[in-house]
């Protein structure tokens, strides 16, 4: 069936279109197709306008923020219910927020600080009312100990904040693929390294399916050498939401095949999906880029 939203997509190559097209063609694109957007991809961009910068992204087609940048009750430094303030009048929605505790290393003698971060961290995203709340960066694991201290940690911190009704879960780049051994100095990546285990996959057996969820970014699983799809087949119940995400622009690289990802996404009833955007590799801007990912998601047949 040809949507409205479809007909006014199609027209969007269109030069001389009346500019109140491109509001039209948000909203009717709205009912059909719910994007979300991770805020790191707009990076400074956003902050020089942010009223009315948040009103372009919802213009674009996106419904659903997750934020990042959050420090002691502020979002990139705009106070928090300020900034959630902003976002509802814009017709957004604040879903996620990526936060990291102030140490890379976890050792027995940070542990405290670590929890009193996740405390103070969660019980301000309750005010922010967020789904879910999630850890992005990777701690220091160099061996096979090493990874079950922070998953640990991770069972520990998933308490703390699910005491304020909110998830919390990790999210991986590219070297949760890499190996450990026990005693280990490092970890190791690459195809070729036959020792060992894969630090992702002993983060899924040793965290608490009840205290921990993942958010799987597709890209840089690709990056570590596996396939996601793979991965969300065999862990339906741990991997929760996903980050949409190519080299640049969505669907430009032909590294990324994302009709299976969604139809996998949709198998696994994930509701929830970001677009993330690292810096535009270009010259255009991140708005652009940003844009650019909106377009090739609305106009995708294979999202829903
Ligand atoms: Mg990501």
């Amino acid at each position: 069936m040809l949507t409205a939203g479809g007909l006014f997509l199609g027209n969007t190559s269109c030069t001389n279109a009346p500019k109140a097209n491109a509001v039209d063609e948000a909203s009717a694109a709205k009912p059909s197709k719910r994007l979300g957007l991770q805020i790191y991809s707009l990076q400074k961009e956003l902050y020089d306008d942010l009223p009315n910068r948040l009103k372009e992204v919802k213009a674009m087609g996106y419904e659903t923020l997750e934020l990042a940048g959050y420090n002691a009750g502020k979002i990139g430094g705009v106070d928090m219910m300020e900034f959630k303030k902003m976002v509802a009048d814009s017709g957004l929605k604040i879903t996620s927020s990526h936060v990291n505790p102030p140490v890379r290393e976890y050792t027995k003698e940070n542990r405290s600080q670590i929890m009193e971060y996740w405390k103070k961290t969660a019980d301000d995203h309750a005010k922010l009312g967020v789904k879910y709340l999630i850890q992005p960066g990777q701690p220091s694991t160099r061996s096979v100990e090493e990874v079950a201290y922070v998953c640990e940690i991770f069972n520990e911190a998933g308490k703390i904040v699910k005491a304020t009704g909110i998830p919390f879960g990790y999210h991986n780049h590219e070297m949760e693929f890499a190996k450990v051994v026990p005693g280990g100095t490092e970890s190791k990546f690459g195809r070729r390294v036959r020792e060992g285990e894969v630090i992702y996959d002993l983060f899924l057996k040793q965290t608490d399916p009840a205290l921990v969820f993942f958010e799987m970014d597709v890209y840089w699983t690709v990056m570590g050498q596996n396939d996601p799809v793979e991965y969300m087949q065999k862990h339906k119940d741990r991997i929760k939401v996903l980050h949409i995400k190519d080299r640049a622009v969505l669907g430009q690289s032909g590294m990324m095949n994302f009709e299976m990802i969604f139809k996998q996404m949709y198998a696994n009833g994930i509701a929830d999906y970001f677009v993330e955007l690292e810096k535009m590799p270009d010259g255009r801007t991140q708005f652009e880029g940003v844009k650019g990912c909106a377009d090739y998601l609305l106009n995708a047949s294979f999202v829903k």
